[in-house]
């Protein structure tokens, strides 16, 4: 039987686009699991007017589809209550807190509170501290806030905000939602890196000539326009999941499987990465938009997005960290809008033996090619090891082979959701998978470099067509240091 998890989760914009689509459904299935059960409320609270009947009916709109089982989510959504508040307005804290107040009492849970802002980021920091200064805090249980992405637009505003965070909430209290850590085989990259000899062992750079990552996504902005004009891929995908991705494939082994532990090395990790000057920044990151193609429009003429605008709507970089394990192994990473496929792997490409001696002239063998581990992230799950074995043909010619291990779909089906996961790391308090200050800021910091030098350079916009896997200088980066794309077109 699964612990049952005490607490009560306020949550402000509860009647927003991701707590309907997202956070009630995962909600739902922690109840299912006995992860939350009857010691649990939840406190929804915008500026609707809205009751608890009807909020509690959007609760189970937005459940349905997880089970058939109609009791069962009446009884779930009977736990949620409605509070109409203006996060602005001071008065309204008051209401707010007689209600946490009561149903603590109620739902016996023993001054456990989640306060979860699921808002627009400005308003991150006003009700931090709002619920600091109006005594929403408990002072027997524990105090935990959770706050979406995004965490700043660039390190100043970014560390602005930590300061309002941090007046109101210790560091061990604040968790910072990156989705992407909630992912089944993000997590699995530290059980593929350390509970692997025949990986660990040679996880370095004698051994590893590069890694890539990929995030590729085959939709265009959609409704997203006007909020992603503002950020681009650089701030929207680089600085926050795949610097996460970066450092878990990159860190030292912790010295225990916990989150003090392991934040401690994804930090020390990224504040090896090396930060460009302005011609490292310029010749080591490239950046594209989308043209049209078909019906679809190019990425200028999209709803909400400016006829001139300099958005990128791709990246592609290459990252070097200077420290002991990886000098001189450099980490290609790219994420684009408009690409061939949705997809997020990482490949890990080790160096090819140092004597290939079945290369002789006479041998008609084709060259060993070089290992590759491939973490399949979405939308499969699973990894494969290519290797090189002789084929079974007469003479003696080697080829890869793939050593490949996918989790079956119902699995995958199965496997919980990000937001479930996460909910319920807050509820046990575990940071493992969120994203810690230090780590955000030394992202910012490296991120920011590449802005500022994009900010001054005219790009030649558009130079992608949508189906591709990006601009023509995303090749030529690896291309430069005689290496390529693992993945490519039509795999
Ligand atoms: P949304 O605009 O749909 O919801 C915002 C909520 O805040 C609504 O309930 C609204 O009524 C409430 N609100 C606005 N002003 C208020 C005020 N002054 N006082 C009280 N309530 C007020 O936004 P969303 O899409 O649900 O996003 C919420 C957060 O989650 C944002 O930080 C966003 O960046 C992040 N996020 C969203 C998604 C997604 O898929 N929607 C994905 C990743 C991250």
């Amino acid at each position: 039987m699964p612990t049952e998890r005490r607490s009560l989760i306020m949550l402000f914009g509860g009647t927003g686009d991701l707590a309907i689509r997202k956070l009630y459904p995962a909600m739902f299935k922690l109840y299912q699991k006995g992860n939350i059960r009857d010691h649990f409320a939840v406190i929804g609270s915008s500026r609707y007017k809205v009751d608890d009947a009807k909020f509690r009916e959007m609760v189970e709109k937005s459940v349905a589809k997880e089970s058939s089982d109609k009791k069962l989510i009446a009884n779930f959504a009977s736990h949620f209550y409605f509070v109409t508040h203006d996060v602005t307005d001071l008065a309204h804290y008051a209401v707010l807190k007689s209600k946490i107040e009561e149903l603590d009492k109620k739902y016996e849970l023993q001054g456990n509170r989640v306060f979860y802002i699921s808002m627009a980021p400005n308003f991150f920091g006003t009700v931090a501290k709002n619920i600091k200064n109006q005594n929403l805090l408990s002072s027997d249980g524990f105090n935990r806030l959770v706050i979406e992405k995004p965490f700043g637009r660039d390190f100043e505003s970014a560390s602005e905000l930590n300061n309002e965070l941090s007046a109101a909430f210790d560091e061990n209290q604040i968790f910072r939602i990156d989705h992407y850590l909630g992912k089944e085989m993000i997590q699995n990259i530290e059980a593929i890196r350390f509970g692997n000899t025949i990986f660990e062992a040679l996880w370095n750079n004698r051994y590893i000539d590069n890694v890539q990552v990929t995030l590729a996504e085959k939709l265009g902005v959609e409704e997203r326009a006007g909020y992603y004009d503002n950020s681009g891929a650089l701030r929207d995908m680089v600085q926050n999941h795949i610097m996460q991705i970066v450092s878990l494939l990159a860190m030292e082994q912790p010295v225990a499987f916990k989150d003090t532990d392991i934040r401690a090395e994804k930090v020390k990790a990224l504040r090896s990465l090396r930060v460009y000057n302005v011609a490292e920044a310029s010749s080591n990151f490239v950046r594209g938009q989308y043209a049209a193609m078909g019906n679809g429009k190019e990425y200028r003429q999209e709803d909400g997005v400016p006829k001139d605008s300099n958005t990128e709507t791709f990246v592609a970089g290459k990252l070097m960290f200077d420290n002991y394990r990886w000098s001189g192994t450099p980490f290609y990473i790219r994420t684009g809008k408009k690409l061939a496929d949705k997809f997020t792997r990482v490949d890990v490409v080790f160096k090819k033996p140092l004597v290939d001696i079945f290369a002789f002239p006479q041998s008609g063998s084709a060259p060993l090619t070089a290992n590759v581990l491939t973490i399949f992230i979405e939308p499969n799950q699973g990894f494969s090891l290519t290797v090189n074995a002789k084929n079974s043909e007469q003479g003696f010619h080697t080829e890869p082979v793939s050593l490949k291990f996918l989790e079956d779909s119902k699995r995958t089906k199965e496997t919980p959701q990000p937001y479930e996961r996460l909910i319920h790391d807050v509820l046990k308090g575990d940071g493992t998978n969120f994203a810690s200050w230090p780590e955000v800021a030394s992202a910012w910091k490296f991120v920011d470099q590449i802005r500022r030098v994009w900010d001054i350079q005219q790009p030649m916009f558009p130079n992608y067509i949508p189906g591709s896997m990006g601009p023509v200088s995303a090749d030529e980066l690896l291309a430069r240091d005689h290496r390529e794309w693992v993945y490519k077109l039509n795999q």
